[in-house]
Order: C-alpha cells, then sequence, then structure tokens
C-alpha cells in the first residue's frame, strides 16, 4: 500500500503521512529540492525550521553532532512518541532544514504508517501537513482541503492526539521547551533528573532560538476567544467549546467535553476547521483551572488556544 509513496518521496515528491500526533508533510531530509517544495507547499517562510522524522534511534547520528548521555536517555523513554528533541548539528545537514541555524529538529514518530514510510524511503522531513497558518491536519480530508484532492496522502484516518509533538532543546542547558506537548516537562525531568525551562516563544531570546514560535498558527479564520467567567450568554453565531461548566443548552455548536482533555485535544483543529466550514464568527473556548493546567496535554491545550487567540 505504501510503495506508491515511498517512490514519490524517493523521486523527490512531497507526501503527506499519519504521525501520532498530526499528518505531517514529508520529503526527503537529504535531498534539497525535494526540501524546497515544501517550504513552497506549504508557503512557510523560510526562516522556520523544519523537524527530521527518523525511524531508529542510529539515524540520528547522521544529523546530530553529539548524543550525549541525557539525549539517550529520552530517546530511549520517549521514542517512538511526541516528543522532537534539538541537537546540535553535523555540518552535512542542509542549511534549508535548519533555516541556517546551528542545530536540527528530531522526532521518531511512533504511527506504524509513518514508521514504515522512513524505514523505507530513509529520513524526512516533516512539518505538519497544512497551509501556513491553518490549523494542523488531524484528518486526511483536512491536508486535501489545504493542497487539493489530488494530492498524495497516505490516509489513516484521525491521528490520535491531535496536538503537535513536544519541542525539547538539549542542545545547551538549561534544557528548554519551545512547544508544550503531549509528553511534559515532569515527565522529562524524571528522566534526567535535570529541571527544564518551559518557553513557548514570549521572549524574544527564544523567538531568535526556535523561529517558529512568532509565527500565529492553529488559527481558524473565526476569532477565538476564552469565555470570560462571569458570561453565561450564548449566541447563535459561535462554536463553544466547554469542559467544565454546565452546558447552556443541547446544540450541535456546544461541544463538552466534561473533563475529557485528551478528547478535546484530539479534535481541537477539527472543530476549528468545522467552525470555518459553517461561516462562524467566534470560537469560545472555557479557560482552564491552574489544577487542569497539570496535565500537560491541558498545557499543550491552552498553548495552542492562546497562540490562535493572537
Ligand atoms: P511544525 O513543523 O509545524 O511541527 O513546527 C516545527 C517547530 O519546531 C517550529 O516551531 C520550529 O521553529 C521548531 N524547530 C524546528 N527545528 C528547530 C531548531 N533547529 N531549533 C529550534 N526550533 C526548531
Ligand atoms: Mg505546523
Amino acid at each position: 500500500m505504501l510503495d506508491r509513496y515511498i517512490n514519490l518521496l524517493k523521486s523527490g515528491e512531497v507526501v503527506a503521512f499519519p504521525t501520532e500526533t498530526v499528518y505531517g508533510l514529508g520529503a526527503d531530509a537529504k535531498n534539497p529540492d525535494a526540501v524546497k517544495k515544501v517550504f513552497e507547499i506549504k508557503g512557510r517562510p523560510s526562516d522556520n525550521p523544519l523537524i527530521v522524522h527518523i525511524s531508529d534511534k542510529k539515524q540520528a547520528k547522521y544529523f546530530a553532532l553529539e548524543i550525549s548521555d541525557d539525549a539517550h536517555k529520552l530517546m530511549d523513554a520517549f521514542w517512538p512518541g511526541p516528543l522532537t528533541l534539538i541537537f546540535k548539528k553535523k555540518p552535512q545537514v542542509l542549511d534549508i532544514i535548519t533555516a541556517g541555524l546551528d542545530t536540527v529538529a528530531l522526532r521518531w514518530p511512533k504511527h506504524p504508517l509513518s514508521q514504515q514510510l522512513i524505514a523505507l524511503a530513509g529520513p524526512v522531513v516533516a512539518p505538519s501537513a497544512n497551509s501556513s497558518g491553518k490549523p494542523s491536519p488531524t484528518k486526511a480530508e483536512h491536508v486535501k482541503e489545504d493542497f487539493g484532492d489530488d494530492f498524495p496522502v497516505v490516509d489513516a484516518s484521525e491521528t490520535e492526539i491531535g496536538l503537535e509533538s513536544t519541542v525539547l532543546d538539549i542542545s545547551s542547558e538549561p534544557y528548554t521547551i519551545y512547544r508544550p506537548g503531549a509528553v511534559s516537562a515532569d515527565e522529562i525531568t524524571k528522566i534526567i533528573g535535570k529541571e527544564v525551562i518551559q518557553d513557548s516563544g514570549s521572549s524574544k531570546d527564544e523567538t531568535a532560538k526556535s523561529p517558529g514560535t512568532k509565527y500565529s498558527h492553529y488559527s481558524p479564520e473565526a476569532k477565538v476567544q476564552w469565555i470570560s467567567s462571569g458570561d453565561t450568554t450564548f449566541v447563535d453565531e459561535a462554536l463553544y467549546l466547554l469542559h467544565s461548566r454546565p452546558a447552556p443548552r443541547k446544540s450541535d455548536r456546544v461541544i463538552h467535553y466534561e473533563g475529557n482533555f485528551n478528547k478535546m485535544a484530539h479534535e481541537l483543529y477539527d472543530r476549528f476547521r468545522h467552525a470555518d466550514h459553517q461561516n462562524l464568527e467566534f470560537v469560545f473556548v472555557e479557560p482552564f483551572s491552574s489544577e487542569q493546567l497539570q496535565n500537560p496535554i491541558v498545557q499543550a491545550l491552552q498553548n495552542r488556544i492562546t497562540k490562535a487567540i493572537g
């Protein structure tokens, strides 16, 4: 089933495929013309580096200058899985991938189809398979919405997690999280016995280190807003995403997650896209309590929703 996609990748073409986080837009990580196509198709600014996806630990050696003891521990604990690690790069890593930085981001995804594809076609760069600025795709149909019905997509229905990987910079200490995801700071600290800094792009310094964090991501055309605490009015032209407070009425525009934050993460981008299909003006989201924000997936939700609000 994958033969066609493997051949496309090997001949320098771009192919979308599922990972456990979101669909990725893959291209051969050793072919500069193929990598260039990824930037062109997405409309991605060239100063926003790409994550290289690999299918075993050994492949990391081609890209990472040095793999420290901490790196080995993290790879053994979380790979394959939703953790991207940033290393100092080897000179042979294409500059177009790293946007001229001296570091490279690596991840070994867990989805079996992504593993097979990479094992047979070789390491691929794979940003999320959406047009720049749109919410990341969690279904093959989202990819086709952005890139057309004929675009080659390995279709494997919905992605499991629904939010992008945790991005952790281990190229210098203290280690820093640039993007929260399903793997949390606490879990990382447990493995390496070191505190990590959480910075998701609010300071100028971190923006310079992880350029992608400065771009508005994840946002629908509809305006995303937090519901203010005393507000009990519900309007018709809006989608409401609730998780804890009572729902005012049954409506397909009032979605209640009943504390199931994994489901909320799984569906968030699809809900955003749906709001746009219906030409809704607003998406209102119930804010999270500090207790709920202890949960890593809630931290990731908070990060994406805050960015969507802009
Ligand atoms: P996406 O491709 O949409 O999943 O986004 C990838 C994220 O990883 C962006 O925020 C990039 O800025 C970040 N990233 C990729 N490579 C690096 C790197 N070498 N250093 C810092 N951040 C990186
Ligand atoms: Mg993206």
